[in-house]
C-alpha cells in the first residue's frame, strides 16, 4: 500500500525543525521511519505533515561520561548496540538492544525513535523505565527533561505535546556493585517480545542486596517497574521476587499467547534475569 498525501519538510539545523514543527501542528518527526513508514503505509497514521530529521547534525551524537549515555535524536540502534563506551558505563543498553528487531532495521532505526514510538512491546521503553532515565524535547516554546515514569502514557503516546521534539534520551550509568540482565521471549529472534524484562541488582558492601528493580515489557499498556528489593530479601530470594511480580501483573491474550502463559513466562524470565544479574554484581564487587 502506499501512505496518504503528506508534506514534506527536512530542515538543517534543530531550530528550522522547531519551527516547521511549530507551523504544521498536524505534523510527525520522521527519524530512521522502521516504525512510522510501514503505519503510513498500512494507512495507520495519515499525518499532514512530516518533519525529516535525518539531516539535522547536531542531533546525530552519542555521549558517555561517567554518568550515563545520552543518545541524541539520531542516534541508531545500531551505533549505540557497537560502543564499547556505552557498554562500559551501562551494560544494560547494548545487551537490550540486541533483540530489537534485525540488523537491516538497528542499522537505520534510532535509540530516541524507539522511546517516542511508545510501543508497549519494545525493549528501550523498559530499559529506560527500569533506569530511571529521562526524554530531553524541545519545541519552539522551550525545552524540558521528561522522567521515564512519566513518558510512557499508554501504546504509541508518549508524553510529548504538538510541536515537541525530543532531543535525546538519557540512561544512567550503573552504580558500584551492580549488576545487569535483559531476558525475553519471542517467537522468532528480532520479533516483538511475548514477555521481556529487564533486571538491575545492586549490592552492598557486605553483599547484601541493597537494591533491586525489574522493568517489564509485553504485559502491559506502559512498561511496567516493580522494585523488588524487600520481595528478595537481603540474601537475593530472586524465586520469591519472581513470584512476587508474578502475583501482581494481570497480562493480556493475544493470537501470539494466553495471559496465562504470559504470566508464567513472565515469572521464570524475571527469576532468570535476577539470578543473572546478581552473579554480574557479585562478580563486579570481587574486582
Ligand atoms: C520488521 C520490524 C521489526 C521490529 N522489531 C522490533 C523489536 O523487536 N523491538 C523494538 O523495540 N522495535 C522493533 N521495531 C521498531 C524499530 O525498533 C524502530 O526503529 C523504532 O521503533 C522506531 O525508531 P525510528 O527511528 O525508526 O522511528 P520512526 O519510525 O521514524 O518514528 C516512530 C515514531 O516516533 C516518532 N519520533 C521518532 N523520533 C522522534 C523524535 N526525535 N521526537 C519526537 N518524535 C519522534 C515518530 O513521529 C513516529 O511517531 C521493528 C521494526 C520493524 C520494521
Amino acid at each position: 500500500m502506499k501512505p496518504p498525501p503528506f508534506g514534506y519538510h527536512a530542515p538543517g539545523t534543530l531550530d528550522e525543525a522547531l519551527g516547521v514543527l511549530a507551523a504544521v501542528p498536524g505534523g510527525k518527526v520522521l527519524a530512521g521511519g522502521q516504525s512510522l513508514v510501514p503505519l503510513l503505509n498500512m494507512r495507520l497514521a495519515a499525518p499532514s505533515d512530516l518533519v525529516d530529521i535525518n539531516r539535522v547534525g547536531e542531533l546525530d551524537t552519542l555521549r558517555v561520561t561517567a554518568g550515563g549515555v545520552r543518545a541524541g535524536a539520531l542516534a541508531r540502534h545500531a551505533r549505540v548496540e557497537r560502543s564499547a563506551a556505552a557498554a562500559a558505563v551501562q551494560p544494560l543498553l547494548g545487551r537490550a538492544l540486541r533483540h530489537v528487531a534485525h540488523p537491516a532495521i538497528r542499522n537505520r532505526g534510532t535509540v530516541v525513535g524507539s522511546l517516542a514510538h511508545a510501543d508497549p512491546a519494545a525493549e528501550l521503553p523498559a530499559v529506560l523505565a527500569v533506569l530511571r532515565g529521562t526524554v530531553e524535547a524541545a519545541s519552539a516554546r522551550g525545552r524540558r527533561t521528561i522522567a521515564a515514569a512519566e513518558f510512557f502514557r499508554g501504546p504509541l503516546e508518549p508524553a510529548l505535546e504538538p510541536g515537541e521534539l525530543a532531543v535525546s534520551a538519557f540512561f544512567p550509568a550503573a552504580p558500584p556493585r551492580t549488576g545487569t540482565a535483559f531476558a525475553e521471549t519471542a517467537r522468532r529472534h528480532g520479533d516483538y517480545a511475548l514477555s521481556g524484562v529487564a533486571a538491575v541488582v545492586t549490592l552492598d558492601e557486605d553483599l547484601r542486596v541493597a537494591a533491586a528493580r525489574t522493568g517489564h515489557l509485553g504485559i502491559a499498556p506502559v512498561p511496567v517497574v516493580f522494585d523488588l528489593t524487600g520481595a528478595a530479601g537481603p540474601g537475593g530470594d530472586w524465586a520469591a521476587a519472581a513470584a512476587h511480580v508474578r502475583e501482581r501483573i494481570d497480562p493480556e491474550s493475544d493470537i501470539h499467547a494466553g495471559a496465562g502463559y504470559r504470566r508464567h513466562l513472565t515469572g521464570v524470565l524475571t527469576e532468570r534475569a535476577l539470578n543473572a544479574a546478581a552473579s554480574e554484581a557479585l562478580r563486579k564487587a570481587g574486582e
